[in-house]
């Protein structure tokens, strides 16, 4: 199957007593047996839940994977990968990572003896200069948040296995999307998102994802996710399912006003740098045509005047674009980092990274681009 069909038809069967096209919403906690330990292959709902099973097999589908896990958020599938881990072992993530990424990594994972280091991932080297013999986990995320830098996925896993075939490698893939990009083709071992955004796309549920392509690993992750408990609920599953149906078409709506948008802001007097990866001037171009079928919903950008009430003045005035942390729904949010998403990253962290107070990130939505650009072009008089 292609992807625009995947999407609809991957992994799904219809429900065997009914025909029920969609998975009804399994709301039930238990399922009865005959005999005990004789069951239909569900017991109890943190194991397996028949709409949560739907979806799983639709997220392994979607990004070429065997195996789909679904968590009660983003976080909560990341902290499943982590606890792959034993204290003394160490990870290589990304300088640029979603500030909750960060947040976890260094003050709850820290202190149990987890070390990690963070490095510009846009050159390969500087990953594979901080590989030791303890090293088991690099963490990427491609295009980062929120300066839009690309890594190049297959050369980071394709050098990181020459060293040690059993470093893990785990791409967030949240902002690109199996639309855009499938990390588990390109060499990578663990696949997360945040389903939270694109995957549901509606803004109206959080939740996480990991997908993998290998049975081992897909029985670790499983069993972290049953005995840690940070499972996603049937009714979200089931909203997850529905807003999965329609990535490919909302994604290409996306491109195509990330693209426009991207262009009118380079092109405004009052606007300073804009961090688009379909730029040819973007520093990862190449990369990111390499890996990636387009370029995405996602642009941020610098106004020219620096001062933090220029930044307010823009964010409080735009009406299409809410004013929001969050990102991937078919409405147009506008986010300050400084204060909202990344708030949590110390600020001599910030600064070295240039996440300062005149950056600001668009998730562009699916809506009508003249009322987009007509927004911005109020917004920014
Ligand atoms: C939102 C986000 C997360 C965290 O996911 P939640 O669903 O909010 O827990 C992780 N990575 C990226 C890139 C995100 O945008």
């Amino acid at each position: 199957m292609k992807f625009n069909t995947k999407t609809i038809h991957g992994g799904q069967k219809h429900e065997p007593s009914t025909g029920s096209v969609m998975p009804p919403i399994f709301q039930t906690s238990t399922y009865a047996q005959s005999s005990p330990g004789v069951h239909k292959g569900y017991e109890y709902s943190r194991a397996a839940n028949p709409t949560r099973t739907a979806l799983e097999n639709a997220f392994a589908s979607i990004e070429n994977g065997t195996h789909g896990f679904a968590f009660a958020s983003g976080l909560s599938a990341i902290d499943c990968v982590l606890r792959l881990l034993n204290p003394g072992d160490e990870v290589i993530a990304g300088d640029d990572l979603y500030g909750g990424s960060y947040r976890m990594f260094t003050r709850l994972f820290q202190k149990y003896g987890l070390k990690f280091h963070f490095v510009d991932m846009d050159n390969v080297d500087n990953v594979t200069n901080q590989i030791t013999d303890n090293t088991k986990l690099i963490w990427l995320e491609t295009p980062t948040n929120p300066l839009m830098k690309i890594a190049d996925i297959g050369a980071i896993a394709t050098q990181v296995k020459s060293i040690n075939n059993n470093i893990l490698v785990a791409v967030d893939n949240t902002f690109a999307t199996p639309y855009l990009q499938k990390p588990l083709d390109l060499g990578a071992d663990i696949v997360m998102h945040s389903a939270t955004k694109y995957l549901g796309g509606h803004s109206d549920l959080v939740m996480g994802a990991l997908m993998v392509k290998n049975e081992k690993l897909a029985e670790e992750l499983h069993f972290i996710q049953f005995a840690g408990g940070a499972v996603a609920g049937p009714m979200d599953s089931f909203l997850a399912l529905r807003g999965v149906k329609t990535l490919h078409i909302r994604m290409q709506r996306h491109c195509e006003n990330g693209k426009a948008i991207a262009e009118y802001l380079a092109h405004h007097p009052k606007v300073g740098h804009v961090y688009y990866p379909g730029f040819k001037s973007h520093p990862n171009h190449e990369v990111a045509k390499k890996q990636m079928s387009d370029f995405g919903g996602m642009v941020s950008f610098r106004l020219k005047d620096v001062s933090k009430a220029a930044a307010f003045k823009f964010l409080e005035s735009t009406k299409v674009f809410t004013l929001a942390e969050s990102l991937g729904g078919v409405e147009s949010l506008v986010n300050h980092p400084v204060t909202m998403t990344h708030a949590s990253i110390p600020e001599p962290e910030r600064l070295k990274i240039g996440i300062t107070d005149s950056l600001i990130r668009l998730s562009v939505g699916i809506e009508d681009i003249d009322d987009l650009i007509s927004d911005l072009e109020r917004a920014l008089l």
